[in-house]
């Protein structure tokens, strides 16, 4: 099983394949892996162990940060996942990023964004778009119709426990009035807008 891989010069924590979306541009509809990683669709999820171990197989001095994105939403393992940040924290001086779909509250049915205090530098959440209709379309998120302003409130609430959260939208996919919007909703809530190419994570 892929449970680290490199890719973009970081090194990318792969947990599991559960998401509560089944976003209509999501990578795992056309493709296996990610930059020569293989697979990444696991057979079952790795233990906690199994992943702390799988960290002296790569020489991590070498990458730039340590990131939680593989074919799933890594949130989905909240406990596990944090877990695995105290274990990077002791080891490894390195920047933790966590990307994520911002749907943890709903996830786990609670206000998480404390459990992340101290456990991560960058909270990078995937914004679409400003219209939670549309984000709906897109994301075909279980939770409905809610899920857009749960997201935002997960990332002004995160803020307030980490160093950096980023919401980003992909370039090419929304007019210039629209990436406005994305970046006054960024503005209002305190948090980064970025606008990235699509498939860079
Ligand atoms: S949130 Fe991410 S993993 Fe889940 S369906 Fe959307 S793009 Fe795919």
């Amino acid at each position: 099983m892929v449970i680290l891989y490199e890719a973009y010069g970081n090194l990318y924590i792969n947990m599991t394949n559960r998401c509560p979306c089944a976003c209509t541009f999501c990578l795992r509809q056309t493709r296996d892996e990610m930059e020569g990683s293989g697979s990444l669709w696991l057979e079952r999820e790795p233990t906690v162990e199994e992943i702390k171990a799988e960290f002296d197989k790569f020489d991590v001095e070498k990458y730039g940060e340590i990131v939680f994105c593989g074919f799933g939403e890594p949130t989905e393992r909240l406990d596990d996942m944090l877990e695995v940040c105290r274990f990077i924290r002791a080891n490894f001086d390195k920047k933790i990023r966590i990307n994520t779909n911002g749907l943890c509250d709903l996830i786990h049915g609670r206000d998480t964004a404390p459990m992340f205090s101290g456990l991560a530098d960058i909270i990078s959440i995937s914004l679409n778009t400003p219209n939670k209709e549309r984000y709906l379309e897109l994301t075909r998120s279980k939770f409905g119709i809610g899920s857009f302003d749960a997201m935002l409130k997960f990332a002004e609430n995160v803020g307030k426990y980490v160093e950096t959260v980023v919401l980003s939208t992909v370039a090419t996919t929304l007019t210039e009035e629209e990436e406005k919007e994305c970046a006054q909703i960024c503005r209002k809530i305190g948090v980064t807008y970025r606008i990235r190419p699509f498939e860079e994570d």
